[in-house]
């Protein structure tokens, strides 16, 4: 008996050691690295000296100098990738899986082996992986679970000179666990943008400067019309592209050649994208093939943008987001066209949300651009703005966190649990006041409690990436049946008013938006003309609903934007309910208090009580006045509610609705106690709440 147990248990250890021997050879008996002639590959010698001697080293070079597809086959060919993963992040989930695609192709595996990546909803990693490619979103998730990253041996973070909020936090939680982590190497790679603050953040870590191997770049200013209507903007720009496009053809035929090399156009978003490549196929242009490139296209799709040769003829337009101005690289690119714009999402200190809005980009941001098409011979570029434009511009783009609502910041650092944002290492702390609105904020939506911790409402609102006032509104109408009004308010909040009201026109304007307003409520409004544009929009073609708008004072682009919008929040909400049964949505329509209640819930600061006139007493104090321009103006009802407080001669409550102050006191009880010992406005609130039962 004994001797069979023995036997048994040699047998198993054998059977171990032979899984290990496997596992070892699988890692280490690989055929030798090989390295493309780049700039990166020319500077290995001493980018490995730094790695070894360093436990953070800052790299920075010009894009397409071989950072991102190198570092990785570097670490590798140290013996890094062994003990642990060698964790790369980039901050897009288009880049994270084609670079990962590309360097498992440089090292002849397929992807799933050696190197495999991870994004939201889709992952290919296997055991022998060594290099695994992620969002930064998904290694700042990790840290929840392993708080000392303690699978990976070393960590690549790409692209840190975008300073997202993810990278910032990044930078933060990283600078934090070294100590405890010395076996820990991390690399930053950033463009050649402030380097200094990197390396200062890490102890004077040291910095490598790659020099980039760059052809000139012939930069041609065509600027755009400059018109005032936004629908009239859209159009000129889809003009400008056309014509630029155009002029490039001609330029290579003039010259008597065929096709020398592929156009890349730059455009704010996926919207405009489709509308240009829609414009472009139906243009006559000889053997081109149109290509938009952005996240939500397929696999297949994308994979077509980075497969020259493949069943493509002629010239290839390549139409991108910003995704291809550093993380990833289009080959075969000659020519660039750069509309200077991008869809940059920031914080509004006037009206309190946060918004998407189309920004014009950085200086350096335009350059990297242009760069894009001298990377393997000379190139052209055609900026469609002026050069003095060009020179107005900020020299760079500011970080995230310089351009976010500090509510939703630390909303974000509370559920990752990255501790107390006062004290968390940031690169760029933010200013103690900002911190101080932002606590009050999520105290007034009930997402953090007395005690700044975060609550239940709390959890579902860090899922919402909106406005937390506006996330608020949604959970709220989640519990109330009413999640279809909410959801269309709430995206018309998040976007500008798509109704137009041209200064000479301002009483046809207004005749026009009459004929679907609510008599109490400018949110019902919304619903209103949604319902009505729903209609319009299945009977008619796109020409003619864009006449429609015209004729109705309505911006079609605006109005796609809110339908955009809209989708986006509604495929969110789908994933939340797949969670939490009770976020449910039903189709019968609300009712005016379901609504409002749930509005509400994200407004109570924006409550006011009738004084004198169209002149209201608000939160702490503040007076204003209702904005002229909405339907309850005339009755001036003793309580409202506005979506935006705007101060302008005066500060001007817009987006009203008339409310019962009985709502707020089931909404708010938190504030109402708390400012009982306050001789302020709240307690005034709180007796005629009281009188009025
Ligand atoms: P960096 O990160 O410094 O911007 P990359 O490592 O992304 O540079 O790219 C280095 C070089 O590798 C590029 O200049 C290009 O020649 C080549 N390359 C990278 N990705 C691809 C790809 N998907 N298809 C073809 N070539 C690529
Ligand atoms: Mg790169």
């Amino acid at each position: 008996d004994r001797a069979r147990k023995d036997e048994k248990i040699l047998a198993h250890a054998a059977e171990k050691i032979d899984e290990s021997i496997q596992w070892v050879e699988k890692r280490t008996n690989r055929d030798e690295i090989h390295y493309p002639d780049l700039p990166i590959s020319a500077r290995r010698d001493e980018i490995t000296k730094a790695i070894s001697e360093n436990q953070v080293v800052v790299l920075a070079g010009e894009t397409g100098s071989g950072k991102t597809t190198q570092l990785p086959k570097i670490c590798l060919d140290l013996g890094l990738g062994c003990k642990g993963l060698i964790g790369h992040t980039q901050p897009r989930r288009l880049a994270a899986r084609t670079v990962a695609s590309r360097i498992a192709e440089e090292l002849n595996t397929t992807l799933g082996d050696r190197v495999g990546y991870q994004v939201r909803f889709h992952d290919q990693v296997s055991d022998t992986t060594q290099v695994k490619l992620m969002t930064d979103g998904i290694l700042l998730a990790e840290t929840k679970h392993d708080r000392f990253l303690e699978q990976y041996e070393v960590l690549i973070i790409d692209e840190a000179h975008e300073r997202s909020l993810n990278i910032d936090f990044l930078l933060g939680y990283i600078k934090r666990i070294l100590p405890k982590r010395p076996d820990l190497k991390v690399i930053i790679t950033s463009a050649t943008i402030d380097l200094e603050r990197f390396s200062k953040h890490f102890n004077d870590a040291p910095i490598i400067e790659v020099s980039g191997r760059t052809y000139p770049v012939d930069v041609l200013y065509r600027p755009l019309h400059e018109l005032e209507g936004e629908d009239e903007k859209a159009i000129d720009m889809q003009q400008g592209i056309l014509a630029a496009v155009e002029e490039l053809l001609d330029m290579e035929r003039k010259q008597g050649r065929g096709p020398q090399g592929d156009i890349l156009i730059f455009l704010p978003g996926e919207s405009e994208i489709r509308e240009a490549a829609d414009l472009l196929r139906k243009a006559d242009l000889k053997s081109v093939d149109v290509l938009p490139l952005y996240a939500r296209l397929s696999l297949a799709e994308q994979n077509r943008v980075f497969q020259r040769g493949k069943g493509s003829v002629g010239t290839r337009i390549v139409l991108s987001t910003n995704v291809a101005e550093t993380s990833l690289t289009v080959p075969g690119i000659k020519y660039v066209i750069d509309t200077g714009l991008a869809r940059v999402s920031r914080y509004s200190y006037r009206s309190k949300v946060q918004r998407l809005p189309v920004e014009a980009i950085s200086q350096a941001s335009a350059n990297q651009r242009s760069g894009r098409c001298g990377r393997v011979s000379e190139g052209t570029c055609i900026r469609l703005f002026s050069e003095e434009d060009f020179f107005s511009r900020p020299e760079f783009t500011d970080a995230e966190i310089r351009r976010t609502n500090l509510a939703a910041v630390i909303l974000q650092m509370l559920s990752l649990k990255l501790g107390d944002i006062s004290e968390f290492p940031f690169v760029d702390p933010p200013d103690n006041r900002y911190i101080n609105d932002g606590f009050k904020l999520l105290q007034e939506l009930g997402a953090v409690d007395s005690k700044r911790h975060i609550t239940r409402i709390g959890w579902q609102l860090s899922k919402l990436p909106i406005d937390p006032r506006l996330g608020r509104m949604v959970i709220e109408a989640s519990r109330n049946n009413c999640l279809r009004e909410v959801l269309i308010i709430v995206s018309a909040l998040s976007i500008q008013d798509p109704r137009e009201r041209p200064q000479d026109k301002r009483q046809a304007s207004d005749e026009k938006h009459r004929l679907y307003a609510h008599e109490e409520s400018d949110f019902l409004t919304f619903v209103n003309l949604w319902d009505l544009y729903e209609e319009q929009r299945q009977a008619l073609s796109q020409n003619q609903l864009r006449k429609y708008c015209l004729k109705n004072f309505l911006s079609y682009m605006r109005m796609r934007e809110w339908r955009d919008t809209h989708r986006q929040l509604h495929i969110i909400c789908k994933e939340i309910k797949e969670q939490d049964s009770k976020f449910i949505e039903r189709e019968e329509p609300a009712s005016y208090e379901a609504v409002h209640r749930s509005l509400l819930a994200g407004l109570l600061s924006h409550m006011g009580f009738k004084q004198e006139g169209k002149e209201y007493l608000g939160a702490r104090n503040r007076r204003f006045f209702l904005f002229p321009g909405s339907i309850v103006y005339k009755k001036a009802p003793k309580w409202v509610m506005a979506a935006e407080l705007v101060e302008t001669s005066q500060l001007y409550a817009r987006c009203i609705a008339k409310v019962d102050p009985v709502w707020a006191e089931k909404l708010g009880p938190h504030l109402v106690k708390k400012n009982y010992s306050e001789p302020h406005w709240e307690k005034k609130r709180s007796e005629v709440v009281a009188t009025e039962h």
